[in-house]
């Protein structure tokens, strides 16, 4: 709110969906443009207005109408029940031997490591129970 009050001060002549475009996704700003009513420069914009138009924006749901499937997949969770595995050794329960790791497991975690981590780990973890054994 206070970074458009103060961008009337310095731009009032800008575009209100313009300078809505700096601090969100443009592609956003034009989607909900007409929604918003965002029209006109922002010196035309009263502070009621602009405290309006953050109150809508922050009561704003996003309802994901799906996903692109696997095609842009990042992870999935492999199939593999870790019911059906030792948590130490990741050995199948049901065949000796049988060791499975990463993500054939069911198991998946934000991006940003943490599949990377576990991937790493259990393989870590198996390997030290094949070599031992
Ligand atoms: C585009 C992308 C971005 C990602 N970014 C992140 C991220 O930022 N952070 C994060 O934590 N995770 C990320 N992930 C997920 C992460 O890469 C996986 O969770 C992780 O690599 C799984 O490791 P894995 O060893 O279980 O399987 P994989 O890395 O898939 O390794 C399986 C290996 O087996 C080989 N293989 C398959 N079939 C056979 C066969 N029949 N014979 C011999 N070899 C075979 C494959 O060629 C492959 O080398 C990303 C995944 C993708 C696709």
């Amino acid at each position: 709110m206070d970074a458009l009050r103060d961008k009337r001060q310095t731009a009032g002549r800008r575009n209100i969906a313009t300078e809505l475009s700096a601090l969100l996704p443009a592609r956003l700003v034009g989607h909900i443009a007409d929604d918003l009513g965002l029209s006109g420069n922002l010196a035309d914009w009263s502070d009621a207005r602009v405290t309006d138009l953050v109150t809508r924006l922050r009561a704003w749901h996003l309802r994901p109408s799906g996903t692109e499937g696997y095609r842009t997949a990042e992870v999935t969770v492999g199939g593999i029940n870790t019911d059906d595995l030792s948590s130490k050794t990741m050995a199948a329960k049901s065949v000796p031997g049988l060791y499975f790791i990463g993500e054939a497991v069911d198991v998946t975690g934000w991006l940003g490591g943490y599949n990377f981590q576990w991937a790493w780990s259990s393989g870590w973890a198996a390997a030290q129970a094949i070599t031992a054994g």
